[in-house]
């Protein structure tokens, strides 16, 4: 287990015996399953996110009827064409 996931695991504990709502998405890298604090009515939560199994990025928005909407992003680097600016 990577530092991230047991980082992961001690922060998801804690929101459990706090009692706070959390909901459940699939990673859209490695399809394993992260929990994350649900939001209030009306209100929506979104990050950049490294995922605790295999840390690759995405960028998350939760809903507060507990959707996930997950976007992966791409980098494309432009090769240089030398001689500066
Ligand atoms: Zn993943």
């Amino acid at each position: 287990m990577s530092n991230l996931n047991a980082l992961y695991d001690a922060h998801i504990a804690r929101l459990k015996k706090s009692g706070a709502a959390l909901t459940e998405y699939a990673c859209p890298d490695c399809q394993q399953p992260i929990e994350t604090l649900a939001p209030p009515n009306g209100q929506q939560f979104s990050s950049m996110v490294t995922c605790p199994h295999r840390e690759k990025q995405h960028f998350k928005v939760v809903h507060d009827d507990g959707r996930v909407e997950c976007f992966v992003p791409f980098i494309t680097c432009r090769p240089r064409t030398g001689g500066g600016a």
